[in-house]
This record gives structure tokens, sequence and C-alpha cells, in this order.
């Protein structure tokens, strides 16, 4: 399975054109940056392998699209996750569900967890992928996205674009900002301080690639509901006619729009995808309109 050369859309916000490039239409089950992430794996068969191994967040993208890789790949998925509570383990149409349902065996570690997952060890038929698949395997499909906006910028006679994403890992931003030497990729923090996503990117800086622009989020802390970001997103979902991802995006557009004045130039939002996480993201919000007389309101 290939998947790339996914379109750019483009929309009129605040007086600005914002172009969007479209990794979220790339495929339903392996959509988003994730897609490129696990393109290595689509690509190449491995004989020896019947297992993927993998730890992260319970409602982690990337989880859902490892549950899927390993469907089509007929392999095991085991996953480590810290214990869950009930309101998690009853979400519906979750990633944790839906990964669930692919056949992900859920293993729930308390205190050891840390330890447990620095010092997986595997036996040679089994695959690790690390939390956000932070790692060099994820280059391989990253490069190709590059090569595509390096061709779109070509042809269109854009000379210095600015790429902008939200991070979590880093790894998307890194990788791109590798492959597009002519332009400046952009990015912001959502998990963790931005000193611990450049530290997060300069792990998988094995040649001393320059870093992409990170610019701070010191305010909005990851997968939180914030009444101000749901309402942007519903508004940029709005005028855009695309939809946006609730944990990320709201992020990614808040700082992206508080920063044009320092942005030169053409501005091209990459759609890391990552769709199915909505729900569980929603479910917060709709917590909440119940719970605090600030969420009251909301639409
Ligand atoms: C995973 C994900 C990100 C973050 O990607 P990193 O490469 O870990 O920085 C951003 N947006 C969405 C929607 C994602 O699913």
């Amino acid at each position: 399975m290939i998947l790339n050369n996914s379109p750019i859309s483009q929309f009129e916000y605040k007086n600005h054109t914002f172009f969007v490039k479209r990794d979220d239409l790339l495929d339903k089950n392996f959509n988003g940056n994730k897609a490129r992430k696990l393109a290595f794996y689509l690509k190449h068969d491995f004989q020896e392998i019947d297992t993927i191994i993998s730890y992260g967040g319970n409602q982690s993208n990337l989880m859902y699209s490892l549950s899927c890789l390993a469907k089509l790949k007929n392999w095991q998925f085991i996953y480590y996750t810290r214990s869950l509570s009930k309101t998690v383990k009853n979400n519906k149409y979750s990633n944790l569900e839906l990964s669930i349902k692919n056949g992900m065996q859920l293993i729930e570690l308390d205190k050891e967890y840390s330890h447990f997952t620095s010092n997986l060890t595997t036996t040679p038929n089994q695959l690790v992928i690390h939390q956000g698949a932070l790692q060099k395997e994820a280059e391989c499909g990253i490069k190709q996205l590059a090569a595509e906006i390096n061709t779109w910028a070509e042809l269109n006679h854009l000379e210095n674009i600015n790429v902008f994403l939200p991070s979590g890992t880093g790894t998307t931003a890194f990788f791109l900002q590798k492959y597009l030497d002519k332009h400046q990729v952009i990015t912001t923090n959502c998990v963790g301080s931005r000193n611990y996503l450049i530290e997060q990117m300069n792990s998988i800086n094995y040649d001393n690639s320059k870093l992409p622009v990170v610019i701070d989020n010191k305010q909005y802390r990851f997968a939180t509901p914030y009444k101000e970001l749901l309402n942007l997103i519903l508004k940029i979902n709005k005028v855009s006619q695309i939809k946006f991802d609730l944990i990320y995006d709201p992020v990614g557009w808040r700082i992206l729009l508080e920063n044009l004045k320092i942005i030169k130039g053409t501005i091209l939002y990459l759609h890391c995808g990552g769709l199915t996480g909505n729900y569980s993201m929603l479910q917060r919000y709709n917590y909440l309109k119940n719970k605090s007389a600030t969420f009251k309101n909301l639409k």
C-alpha cells in the first residue's frame, strides 16, 4: 500500500490566504502524519515479524493507526499504557475502542510504566514502535511528504514558504525541515515545554540537521478542554470547510494566528489527520458542559 500525493486546498481568513496540505484525506485508516510515519512499514515486507510492540497515551492517534497496520499485516499488536480510568474504558468510538476492535492487546501498567517502556526488550519476531514513532523509520514517509511540498512550491513559483504544524513529539516537524531546506518549518509545542520538544527532536537528529522554528506555547496544556480553543477551531472549520482535529489543531491555529505578523510570505498548514481522536475529546467538552459554568453555553 502506498499513500501519497494528498491535495492542497486553500481558504481566506482575516485577510490572509491559508493553504492546507490535506493529509487527512490520504486514507480512512491511515491518515495524517501517522500514515507518513508508518509508510516505511506499509511499503516493505517483514518476513520474520509477527508482532508490533508499542506504548503511550490511551487515546493516541498512533495507537489507532498501529492497530490498522497490525490488522492489515496479520500481526499481533501489544500496547502498553498507564492504568485506565473507568470513563476512558467506557468511551465509545474512541481510538481506544476502535484499536481494541482491531485486535489490539492492551496491557495496563502502574508505577512500573516508565521503567518498563524505557527498557523494552524484544525477540526477533517483534517490531518496536516507540511513542509517537520518534525514530528513524518515520523519516522515509515524511521525506516523501516534503518532496510533495517542494514540488508544489516549484510548480507555483513560491519561494520561501512557511509550513506550519502543531507538534507532539516533533518527529514530523523535524524530518520535514530536514527535507524542506529552501523553506521554513514552524511549529509549536502541544505536549510539554518548548525545551522538551527540542530535546525530543535532537534525539533523532543524528546528522546535525537544522531544527524547525518552535514558537513557545506556554498557555495550553495537552488534551485539555479550553472554551476559547473550541470556539476557534469551530470557526476555522466553518470558514475553511475543512474538519480539523480537536487536540493539536486548536493550539496550532491559535499560535499561528497570534504570530501572523512575524511570519512573512506564503503559509501552508499541514493537516495531520487524527479525526478519530475527536470523539473522546468532544466527550471531555460535553462532560464540562454539564459541570462547569464556563462551558455551559458551548455550541
Ligand atoms: C500525532 C499528531 C501530531 C503530532 O505529531 P508529532 O510528529 O509527534 O509531532 C499532530 N497532529 C495530529 C492530529 C496528530 O495525530
